[in-house]
């Protein structure tokens, strides 16, 4: 198929997710608001090419899935093999080693805090398992009063109508506000709040004295506490201190209230460690994962429990038990992917190799720190932004065109361009995003 006939038939036949599709539309071709939709042919590495052998770079791990870069031999080795073996059973009743290895070695790398594996297969079921979990736990332990849940503004939990409760984003809100019984919104720890004189430390404790309030007056019907560990990424790459989850953590238990670590798209290396969490010394008592969680190739997620919330449903009653499936859940390909996805890390020293390839990032964006127009360039490992200064509201659609242009797929969120490479990029790569960055950016600034 060529470029053309790709991009219409694409046009007619699917809507394209959280997209005004009258951006795409050919028509508006000569008009600044123009979106060009992008084919794409084939994936090798951190490289995508379209029908006609046009490559970009995937800067952004195709909305954060991606790991170890597109069609990696070693996971799809493992999914022909597994494709051999069994494609999918229901979990329900039934098991399988791929689920089971994965539910230990997931467990196993939160030191065996969190031992209970619930599978789904996106990341918004992830968050609404997590919310329905807490409260139902806290029902069974005969506090049916707490069902109500605080989150942090700015955050980000998916976009489903239970998850879209803890989403703090003004446009979701607006649009869907009669479906939605939305949660207490503590303030955020976000480190660029942070006024003359004051450290990102100082920012996350005003921060945990906000939610501290919430949990002081309200702790009798919150269930649970949900939060981005180290970044909201959805709220434009906001990065904060771990002192943050430490003081979280601790107010969690003393109000007897849930934290729920969503690490959907922070885990996995990402930041430096593992999870992120680590970085501030603490446990969850539901961590929910997806996105990296199969290396970027299947739908697949996860919350791991503690085992007090498992033991509160342990009973012989089924109303107690609990109440959730999905009918993909526990797929067998998708936990061999993510199966695959753990040996890597463990083959490739990944952590470690990623504190060097850290570095050239850092290196080679450092240059734009420089330019006036941007502001607060920040990186907390495999994650690096920063924000342009620039009133115009189509900033991002022009630079993103002109990211496209150079063969670089950059999408930025509002005014903060950022890069979420997958791990495998190369420090010649990295030194093509700095550059092609600063030529997009030149190029997409008004004069
Ligand atoms: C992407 C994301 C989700 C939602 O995951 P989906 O698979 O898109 O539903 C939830 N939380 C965070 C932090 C995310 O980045």
């Amino acid at each position: 198929m060529t470029n053309d006939e790709l991009l219409r038939r694409s046009l007619a036949a699917i809507w394209h997710p959280c997209t005004q599709m009258k951006q795409h539309s050919p028509a508006l071709a000569a008009h600044e608001s123009w979106l060009p939709l992008t084919p794409i042919a084939r994936g090798e590495g951190v490289w995508l090419t379209d029908c006609e052998g046009k490559r970009y770079l995937d800067a952004i791990s195709s909305w954060w899935v991606n790991l170890f870069g597109h069609c990696h031999p070693a996971i799809n080795a493992a999914l022909r093999d597994q494709l051999e073996t069994l494609e999918h059973v229901l979990l329900a009743g039934f098991t399988h080693t791929p689920a089971v290895t994965l539910a230990e070695r997931l467990s196993a790398l939160t030191d065996g805090a969190l031992g209970h594996c619930f599978f789904a297969s996106d990341g918004a079921s992830a968050t609404e398992i997590a919310l329905k979990m807490s409260v139902h736990a806290w029902r069974n332990r005969g506090r049916s009063e707490k069902c109500e849940f605080v989150c942090v503004a700015g955050g980000y939990h998916g976009e489903t109508v239970g998850a879209l409760a803890v989403t703090d984003v003004a446009i979701f809100r607006a649009a869907y506000a009669p479906l939605i019984r939305a949660a207490a919104v503590a303030p955020s720890p976000d480190a660029r709040q942070a006024a003359a004189g004051e450290s990102a430390v100082d920012v996350a404790r005003r921060a945990a004295a906000g939610l501290e309030a919430i949990l002081a007056d309200q702790h009798e019907r919150i269930a649970a506490f949900i939060v981005e560990p180290l970044i909201q990424c959805a709220n434009g790459m906001a990065m904060y201190d771990p002192e943050y989850l430490r003081l979280a953590r601790a107010l969690c238990d003393r109000y007897e209230v849930h934290l729920i670590c969503d690490e959907i798209a922070v885990g996995y290396g990402r930041t430096g460690t593992f999870f992120a969490h680590e970085q501030a010394g603490i446990r969850p008592d539901l961590l929910c994962l997806s996105k990296g969680i199969s290396g970027g190739y299947l739908p697949l997620s996860v919350v791991l429990s503690s085992d007090a919330i498992y033991a509160a449903f342990w009973d012989d009653s089924t109303t107690r038990a609990f109440l959730h499936s999905h009918s993909y859940t526990g797929n067998a390909l998708a936990c061999r992917a993510a199966l695959a996805t753990l040996d890597l890390f463990a083959s490739q020293n990944t952590l470690a190799a990623n504190r060097q390839l850290a570095q050239h990032i850092a290196q080679h964006l450092a240059p734009l720190g420089e330019h006036p127009q941007v502001r607060h360039l920040r990186q907390r490992g495999m994650i690096a932004a920063f924000d342009v200064v620039d009133s115009d509201p189509g900033f991002g659609r022009r630079f993103h065109r002109e990211a496209l242009a150079r063969g670089l797929l950059l999408r930025p969120i509002g005014n903060t361009v950022y890069v979420m490479p997958p791990y495998l990029i190369t420090e010649n790569e990295c030194a093509l995003l700095g550059q092609g960055i600063g030529a997009a950016l030149r190029a997409s600034l008004q004069p």
